[in-house]
């Protein structure tokens, strides 16, 4: 409606980093995954399809730096081409990592991403900021220039 607060549209901004891995871009999936955030409602704020340095993938997963499976992950992530998007919406953040579904493959619920296109989890096809403040921090890693913002007309028949 044309009163709702301005913290309820705020609320309608958050953020989150979705990366299709390139598993998923050799495979022809960029299409599929991106369709499932657009279908859902969320808002489109940049796309870009780049292959991504060592140390850009390092910072990334700077988390991860000690776990055994980091030097392959780097190498997998650092092997093709990658698709990042930021999605911005309601609870972008925790409902886009539903859409990806679990970590590992093999415990996604069928009708997920993972759940429906894949098995190892070495090879996930899909990458969700875990947290509001990790999306902002891999949203200015990924997109340094800043991405689109902008209002969508569509998003009063989305929002209540
Ligand atoms: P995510 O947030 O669901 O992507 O999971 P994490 O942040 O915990 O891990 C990042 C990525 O590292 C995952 O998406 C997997 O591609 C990879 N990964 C996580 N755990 C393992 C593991 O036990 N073995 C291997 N080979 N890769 C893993
Ligand atoms: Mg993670």
């Amino acid at each position: 409606s044309q009163t709702k607060s301005n913290s309820s549209k705020m609320s309608n901004q958050e953020r989150t980093y979705i990366m299709v891995k390139p598993d998923g871009v050799e495979r022809g999936l960029v299409g599929r995954i991106l369709t499932r955030f657009e279908q859902k409602g969320y808002k489109l704020c940049s796309l870009q399809m780049m292959q991504p340095s060592k140390s850009l993938l390092e910072e990334h997963y700077k988390d991860l730096a000690k776990k055994p499976f980091f030097p392959g992950l780097i190498k997998y992530m650092s092997s093709a081409p990658v698709v990042g998007m930021v999605w911005a919406g309601k609870d972008a953040v925790k409902t886009g990592r539903k859409i990806l579904g679990a970590t590992n493959p093999l415990d996604s619920e069928p009708g997920t991403i993972r759940g429906d296109y894949c098995i190892d989890v070495s090879q996930n096809l899909c990458h969700g900021s875990d947290s509001v403040e990790s999306a902002e921090r891999e949203i200015s890693l990924w997109f340094p220039a800043g991405v689109c913002d902008y209002q969508r007309k569509y998003d009063s028949f989305i929002y209540e």
